[in-house]
């Protein structure tokens, strides 16, 4: 007699937050596509049985994010247009049992750790084995690689380490495989990503490493973009900007979150670094990399920040010239060491104040792009829509950057491909460009 073939559930991943949470939720889908579950990763087709809900808990706004995704699935199955819902990723590592008291509908509540936990709810295990072979989310030319998990920092004001634990590096081997891995993909651009990228090697080493890793990723074949992102500043290696001088694959990009550039506010933010050590390093890291673009994060609204503090902020901003910035508002989050300071700086000024930067930062972006009018640049093409092909140079890392923009009308590009084009219009955030070579 045949055997009953018995269909398995249809599974729907949402993912909220960062790429480090993109990377998770892209091992969930390995581990369960390999155990022939059919799963889709943010497909609104609403074909899904099962909803898997990879959440985030870092600051006010993607918390409500968070808890509105999972209030919104939660009423589909008390319509009974799902059968399951699972809630994993930081917010669930934070307040799992809390919410569980809140939102009944939610089957089952995971923390970021505890991925074979989830796997046991579809009756299958988990296979280290398929480690280096995580299917991406991202377009196919490009994928994030997470290089450790958790931090060991002690930043007043940041709560990821009450949610990823401690800082763990993963061995340079395990790394070199994956990304040999996405290459054989069709992957050309890796983002490096970490909660703490320059503390690479520290705990499993005794040393730190990033360089090492640098200059062992750039021997794989098919990958041309390496890109670094969320160093911290304070005990900088200088070695791994001296790596990203020498070798060619490695993006003369660096992403280095600053928080802010008072003394006194670095020292309650306990970043460990002072504004004259900061802006020792820029220089530097400008030195050894003629032409780095540089991305950093500010943090405005901190506990006590005064007017004085913040034009202090200001002045840094308008004399680092930074080629890319983002703002935060501060978030009182609770267990944090901050949690003890009064939130004494007002929401609208909080606002205010992110604004100020980002209208400093518009004028600086202007001029830097539109210094660029004229320059031939290497540019990845990322998409075509509505006519354009949109695209990247080295200095630009995908969903946070400035995009160069390419007419259609020029000449069919494919995407995926390197194309060197000539800038020949500029605005803040973007470049327009005509394509005269194609790399492939
Ligand atoms: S280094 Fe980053 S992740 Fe670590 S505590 Fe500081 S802000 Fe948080």
């Amino acid at each position: 007699m045949k055997a009953k073939t018995i269909r398995k559930e249809r599974v729907n991943l949402i993912t909220l937050g960062c790429s480090k949470n993109l990377v998770d939720s892209e091992n969930i889908i390995t581990q369960l596509k390999a155990n022939d579950i059919p799963v889709t990763h943010e497909d609104d087709a609403n074909q899904a049985e099962v909803i898997i809900v990879n959440t985030c808990g870092f600051i006010d706004l993607a918390k409500e994010e968070s808890v509105n995704t999972i209030l919104q699935y939660a009423a589909a199955k008390s319509r009974k247009e799902i059968k399951k819902l699972y809630v994993t990723g930081c917010l669930s590592q934070r307040y799992k049992d809390d919410l569980a008291l809140e939102i009944p509908e939610v089957d089952a509540w995971f923390g970021t750790m505890d991925l074979p936990g989830l796997l046991a709810r579809f009756n299958v295990d988990y296979r280290h084995e398929l480690l280096g072979e995580r299917k991406i989310a991202t377009p196919m030319h490009y994928a994030y690689l997470k290089i450790s998990e958790g931090c060991n920092r002690t930043c007043s004001f940041c709560a990821i380490p009450l949610m990823r634990g401690k800082h763990i590096s993963r061995s340079i081997e395990d790394l070199v495989t994956e990304a040999r891995s996405l290459a054989r993909k069709g992957v050309r651009e890796i983002m490096l990503i970490a909660q703490e990228l320059t503390y690479y090697g520290l705990d499993l080493y005794k040393e730190r490493r990033l360089a090492d890793l640098l200059r062992a990723l750039s021997e794989v074949e098919g990958i041309d973009w390496i890109r670094l992102h969320y160093a911290y500043p304070s005990k900088f290696p200088l070695d791994v900007l001296e790596t990203m001088a020498q070798l060619p694959k490695v993006c003369n990009y660096l992403d280095m979150p600053l928080q802010h550039a008072d003394d006194r506010v670095l020292e309650r933010m306990r970043r460990q670094i002072t504004r004259a050590e900061t802006e020792e390093l820029v220089g530097r890291a400008r030195e050894i990399v003629p032409g780095i673009v540089m991305r950093t994060t500010l943090l405005v609204g901190f506990p006590g920040e005064t007017e004085e503090e913040f034009e202090v902020l200001c002045d840094f901003v308008r004399r680092m010239r930074f080629e890319r910035v983002g703002v935060f508002q501060y978030s009182h989050e609770e267990d944090t060491r901050a949690h003890s300071l009064a939130d004494d700086v007002p929401a609208e000024v909080k606002v205010d104040r992110a604004n100020r930067i980002m209208e400093i930062q518009r004028d600086i972006s202007l001029e830097k792009n539109q210094s660029r009018v004229g320059t031939v640049e290497k540019v990845l093409i990322d998409k075509l829509e509505g006519g354009c092909y949109y695209g990247r140079s080295e200095g630009d890392s995908p969903e946070v950057d400035n995009e160069v923009v390419i007419e259609a009308s020029a000449g069919y590009l494919r995407v995926g491909d390197f194309v060197h084009v000539e800038i020949t219009s500029a605005t803040e955030y973007d470049v327009y460009a005509r394509p005269i070579q194609t790399d492939n």
